[in-house]
């Protein structure tokens, strides 16, 4: 190979190339795309303070569902349901009249029936 057929060959590969993109370029149109429009949730899912727990039925300080700190100290004193992961003085699974304690202290504060228990 010659240096003058090297660089010819090279030339001719830049030029096609450059025909390539030029084409390619026609090509691609470029399309003007309306924006997305941001749909407007405003769902509102729990209305309270964060006070009480709608998901549990107890107030979210002491729901050992939700607050890792409840949970261990109902662990601490051995109050603590293993089948169902909550404490044992909050598992309605296993006796639903325990409820009844926590739906007082919502009464208490609120004047009305705390909403059912939305798992
Ligand atoms: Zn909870
Ligand atoms: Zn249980």
């Amino acid at each position: 190979m010659t240096l003058t057929s090297k660089f010819g060959f090279s030339k001719l590969v830049l030029g096609f190339m450059g025909a390539a993109l030029l084409l390619s370029g026609c090509g691609a149109e470029v399309e003007l795309t309306s924006e997305p429009v941001e749909p407007v949730t405003n769902t509102v899912v729990d209305d309270h303070s964060g006070w009480w727990c709608n998901a549990h039925g107890i107030p979210e300080d002491q729901c050992s569902m939700c607050s890792a700190k409840a949970a261990k100290e109902f662990k601490a004193d051995g109050d603590w349901c293993e089948e169902h992961n909550r404490a044992e003085s909050q598992c309605f699974k296993c006796d639903a009249s325990r409820a009844d304690k926590f739906a007082n202290l919502y009464e208490a504060k609120y004047g009305k029936q705390p909403p059912a228990i939305t798992p």
